[in-house]
């Protein structure tokens, strides 16, 4: 007899589920409270910029393996756009300093070695503590590691360990600072090449997600939101949506793609991280320079990255709770006038949008790490997916994408 396998929340988790299983002939329904696909990475028109943005900017790495095979499974790979090689350009806005610091191709990271490539002011030997990261014991925090100063520190490790843990580096999680290590730079040049939605996250992460799905028959229902499992025993026999009541066959299946405060409620006595960090994305709608990089990363500054997209400025601060607070307005100019000082912009505040996602994130602290669950819960027909769940990842797309592939193969052994 043939099974359903119900999968709740369409952000990247969810859909990374759906379209593996589809792919192997399984009959998938999606249900999402919202009237849209993406979750925290989504597209959106935006009234104040009078153009369609992202709800943050979102950097990829050729090093993320999962979101690549996701991609290419949706024959989308190809939309991700960035420089060929692993370069990323920088400008120290206390001193004026601009490098570009660039990773050879290879695992053997002979960069180091070259005053042309790696981060100035520094020595080979200096990159000694990065690898101290990927050995340390796990339940460690990254302050307990490593030094916190000299220039690798400042312009390196600490700038690319903010960004992919949201958090500040000295108490991100030794485990997961290790993972995203090894996962890239220890991986040579290769895994490191940034990629950037050019055309916007939905158009290339979810979008072809929605249409591969709609082919294969597979239903995404919107504003069907989950309220609760019914169980008998060890198995979920119903879906609560509210107004209508789902009954499960014995053979069908869920897995639950929602943000950890969502699963806990229902999941009771399920335990997941409690503590979030925020994200805050200015954009403004100005013409890039023709030279500008798509991506460029600023030193003492409150911009953390630049980002140029056709027709827009976007600017990407992470770990940014202190900032949740500040006036709007205010925000947009002090932004706006470290992007006017790199790009040479006049100084006039072009058209602006704010976008600040407090949840962005769980912390990635050794301790928040620990509650992350495994997919496999109490009961036998119900499973989890989600860049929250535990996959020795930072909540990331590469940990979203890898947590609802995880969750699809693990169905083929219920
Ligand atoms: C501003 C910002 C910038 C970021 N930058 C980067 C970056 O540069 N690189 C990177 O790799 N990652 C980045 N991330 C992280 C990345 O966006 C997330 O890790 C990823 O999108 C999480 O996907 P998810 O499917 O696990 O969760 P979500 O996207 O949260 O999806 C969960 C879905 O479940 C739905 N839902 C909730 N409750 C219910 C319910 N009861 N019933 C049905 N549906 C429900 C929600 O509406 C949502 O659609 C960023 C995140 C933000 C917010």
């Amino acid at each position: 007899m043939s099974r359903t396998i119900h999968i709740i929340g369409a952000g990247l988790a969810g859909l990374a589920a759906a379209v593996d299983l589809t792919t192997r002939g399984e009959n998938v329904v999606v249900h999402e409270a919202t009237n849209v696909a993406g979750g925290r990475c989504r597209s959106y028109h935006d009234a104040s910029v009078g153009m369609t943005i992202d709800n943050g900017n979102h950097l990829l790495l050729s090093g993320n393996t999962s979101a690549l095979r996701y991609l290419r499974t949706l024959g989308a790979d190809h939309r991700l756009m960035g420089p060929p090689n692993a370069s990323f350009p920088f400008v120290d806005l206390e001193s004026g300093e601009e490098w570009t610091l660039r990773f050879n191709k290879g695992r053997l990271p002979w960069w180091i070695f070259s005053s042309g490539r790696r981060v100035p002011g520094t020595h080979a030997v200096d990159y000694l503590s990065i690898a101290r990261l990927m050995w340390a014991g796990h339940d460690s925090s990254v302050g307990e590691v490593i030094r916190f100063s000299g220039n690798v520190y400042e312009r390196l490790v600490r700038p690319l360990l903010l960004a992919a843990l949201n958090i500040d580096p000295a108490a991100g999680s030794v485990r997961l600072a290790g993972a995203v290590i090894r996962e890239t730079i220890a991986a040579g040049g290769q895994a490191c090449r940034p990629l950037i939605a050019h055309d916007g996250l939905s158009a290339v992460l979810i979008e072809p997600a929605l249409a591969f799905l709609a082919q294969r028959n597979a239903p995404v229902r919107f504003g069907h939101q989950l309220h609760a499992l019914r169980h008998s025993g060890s198995k979920i026999d119903a879906l609560d949506f509210g107004a209508e009541d789902i009954r499960l066959a014995p053979q069908d299946v869920v897995i639950l793609a929602v943000p950890p405060y969502a699963a806990s409620s229902i999941v009771p006595g399920l335990k997941t991280p409690t503590e979030f960090r925020a994200i805050v994305n200015a954009h403004f709608r100005v013409e890039p320079p023709p030279s500008q990089p798509p991506i460029v990363g600023l030193l003492n500054a409150t911009t953390e990255w630049l980002f140029a997209f056709p027709g827009r400025l976007s600017v990407t601060i992470s770990a940014a709770d202190r900032l949740i607070g500040e006036p709007r307005e205010a925000l947009a100019r002090k932004i706006w006038s470290e992007v006017a000082a790199v790009t040479n912009l006049p100084d006039a505040l072009p058209p602006w949008q704010i976008v600040r996602e407090r949840r962005a994130t769980f912390a990635a602290t050794v301790e928040q790490d620990a509650l992350r669950p495994d997919p496999k819960t109490e009961f036998r027909n119900l499973l989890l997916a989600g860049d929250w769940t535990n996959t020795g990842l930072p909540a990331t797309i590469e940990s979203a994408i890898r947590s609802g592939q995880r969750a699809a193969a693990l169905v083929e052994r219920i």
